[in-house]
């Protein structure tokens, strides 16, 4: 879906942060346009999920350098919760159990935060169930996933599949999905890049984290990127997916060491 001189929706420059003093990202660039589908590659420990914790806002990361402007607003500057309203999102590695909560209480607290940012009034109770019953399609969930507590005994797959029904939802400009094929059995996995491919339009943008090739066999990026110790080491298109999967990740690390010395 590559759409040459579409808008760039997110500009990261030489961002750098850490945790707890360690310098965990040590300057990504990446550039993201509308319409297109990044993926980010790389082993364990590459910080992957800290760049997308960054992006979101998480309070444990201190950004020390550069640049992260979305949709021409520095996004930086927002507060986690207005990064969400201007159509950041991010599905976890791991979702959290919010135990008391309705799943269905959560999702309507979220869209109507997101309509008031927006200058819209609050959408009724009954006509968020249609919007919801509609959004469930996408991900094949059952309707009594909305009366439990969020996430609260969902398995593996059901959280996955739960963070991509609040994407539906949510519509937003940017979606980052850090892992979300991890834990999946192949039918979870279809589904989630079916509701993934759904979803992808010529407005927004996603940016999937992944350990695998396996889930872009089902959703194909225009871009993919291999991350290593907190850098962006290499960037190709999807034939760079497949001879990770082919070869692993030695020869990228050892040729981009190459490169650096
Ligand atoms: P990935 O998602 O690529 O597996 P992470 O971003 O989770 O990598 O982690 C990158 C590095 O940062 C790891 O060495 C990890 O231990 C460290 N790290 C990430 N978050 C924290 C944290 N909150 N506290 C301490 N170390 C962290
Ligand atoms: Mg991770």
């Amino acid at each position: 879906m590559i759409n040459p001189g579409s808008e760039v929706i997110l500009s990261v420059e030489d961002l750098r942060a850490e945790v707890d003093g360690i310098e965990i990202l040590k300057g990504i660039n990446l550039e993201v346009k509308a319409g297109e589908i990044h993926a980010i590659m790389g082993l364990n420990g590459s910080g992957k999920s800290t760049l997308s914790k960054v992006l979101a806002g998480h309070p444990d990361y201190t950004v020390t350098g550069g640049k992260a402007v979305f949709k021409g607003q520095d996004l930086l500057a927002l507060e986690p919760h207005e990064r969400a309203t201007a159509g950041v999102f991010l599905a976890f590695q791991y979702p959290l159990e919010i135990p008391g909560v309705s799943n269905r209480d959560f999702l309507r607290v979220a869209y109507n935060a997101q309509r008031k940012a927006k200058g819209e009034d609050e959408i009724d109770v009954f006509d968020f169930d249609d919007l919801l019953e509609e959004r469930l399609d996408v991900v094949k969930m059952d309707f009594s996933f909305l009366d439990r507590s969020v996430n609260e005994g969902f398995s593996g797959g059901e959280k996955k599949r739960n963070e991509i029904l609040q994407m539906a939802l949510l519509k937003p400009g940017l979606a980052i999905l850090d892992e979300t094929d991890s834990g999946l059995d192949i039918d979870a996995l279809k589904t989630v890049a079916a509701g993934v491919n759904q979803l992808a339009s010529p407005d927004n943008c996603m940016v999937l984290i992944t350990h695998y090739q396996r889930l872009l066999g089902y959703i194909v990026p225009d871009f993919v990127h291999v991350m290593a110790d907190g850098r962006i080491i290499r960037t190709g298109q999807k034939e760079l997916a497949e001879q990770l999967e082919a070869k692993g990740y030695d020869w990228v690390l050892a040729e981009a060491a190459e490169v650096s010395a």
